[in-house]
C-alpha cells in the first residue's frame, strides 16, 4: 500500500480521534475512508484501539514516528487495563460513539485546533490552564461533540470547517461567548468541597497517567486498579459534581446582584480567608 504524503503530525496530548480528523481533510478525504485504507474499523473507537499493531500499521501508513502517539496509547492502555470499554471512565453519545468536551478558551487560543485526550474523560470538567468549566455540547446547534469526525463535509449545507475550532454539525465557531465564561476558583463560585472535586478529575488522569495514586492525608499508594472500586463507591470527581456553566452564571449574578444590593458583604470574608 503507497505511504500517504502530507499528513500533520499528531500533537503531544492531542487524542487519536481528534487527529485521525484532521489527518483525513489534510487529504480531502472522509474520515471513514482515511480509517479504511490505514486498516481501523470505522465502528471501533480509534481512541481505544490505536495500539499494537494496528497503530505501527497506522503510523506506517501515514508518515509518522509510532512515538509521537506514545502519550495517547500509555493513557488509553491504562484505561483499557481498568475499563475495557471505556464505559465506566470515558464519555459516549447516546447511540455509543466517542464523545468529548471542549474547552472554550483553549480553543481560542491562537495555533492549530485540537482536541486533548482529557477531553474525553468524564472526570476532567475543569480546564486548570483557563480555570472554567469545560462546554458539553455545540453552544449553537447544542449537539454532542462526536470524534472522530468529518471536517470536509461539517455544517448542515456540507460546506466544510477549517480547523476543529468549529462544530463539524453546524459548522459554527465553539469558541462563542469565550469572554464571559465564569472563572470557578478565580471568582470565587464553588464551595471548597466543588473545588476539590474539580481538581481531582485532574487526579485522576495522572492515577493513569502514573498507573497509581495516593489519598490525601494517607501514605498508602493505590494501584490503578483500585480506581474501579472507587467507581463502585461512588467516588470518584466524576461521579460527584452537579455543576454546570449555567449554575456557575447564575451564582456569578447573584453575587453581582448582592455585591450591588449590599456593597462590602464580601469585604470581611475576604480579610478572613486572606488572613
Ligand atoms: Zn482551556
Ligand atoms: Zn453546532
Amino acid at each position: 500500500m503507497r505511504r500517504l504524503v502530507g499528513i500533520p503530525p499528531i500533537h503531544g496530548h492531542e487524542s487519536p480521534a481528534s487527529w485521525l480528523t484532521r489527518a483525513a481533510l489534510s487529504q480531502g478525504v472522509e474520515v471513514k475512508e482515511l480509517m479504511t485504507y490505514v486498516g481501523l474499523s470505522v465502528k471501533r473507537d480509534p481512541d481505544l484501539t490505536l495500539a499494537g499493531n494496528a497503530l505501527w500499521n497506522v503510523a506506517n501508513l501515514t508518515g509518522q514516528a509510532v512515538s509521537s502517539f506514545g502519550f495517547a496509547e500509555h493513557m488509553f492502555s491504562g484505561v483499557r487495563s481498568i475499563d475495557p470499554t471505556g464505559e465506566d471512565f470515558l464519555l459516549w453519545t447516546k447511540n455509543g460513539m466517542p464523545r468529548y468536551r471542549y474547552c472554550s478558551l483553549c480553543l481560542h487560543e491562537p495555533g492549530c485546533k485540537h482536541f486533548p485526550l482529557h477531553w474525553r474523560f468524564k472526570a476532567w470538567r475543569w480546564c486548570p490552564i483557563h480555570d472554567c468549566l469545560l462546554g458539553e455540547r455545540c453552544p449553537h446547534c447544542r449537539c454532542d461533540l462526536q470524534l472522530p469526525g468529518d471536517m470536509l463535509n461539517a455544517g448542515l449545507k456540507r460546506e466544510g470547517v477549517a480547523h476543529l475550532g468549529h462544530c463539524l454539525k453546524c459548522a459554527e465557531r465553539l469558541d462563542t461567548g469565550w469572554e464571559s465564561t465564569p472563572h470557578p476558583l478565580k471568582e470565587g463560585l464553588v464551595a471548597g468541597w466543588e473545588k476539590a472535586v474539580l481538581e481531582n478529575g485532574r487526579a485522576l488522569l495522572a492515577a493513569i497517567f502514573h498507573r497509581h495514586f495516593f489519598i490525601t492525608g494517607n501514605a498508602k499508594r493505590h494501584s490503578l486498579d483500585s480506581l474501579t472500586r472507587f467507581k463502585k463507591m461512588g467516588v470518584l470527581p466524576q461521579d460527584l459534581l452537579l455543576l454546570s456553566g449555567q449554575s456557575l452564571q447564575v451564582r456569578r449574578n447573584q453575587r453581582k446582584a448582592t455585591l450591588r444590593n449590599h456593597p462590602g458583604f464580601y469585604e470581611g470574608r475576604s480579610a478572613r480567608e486572606r488572613s
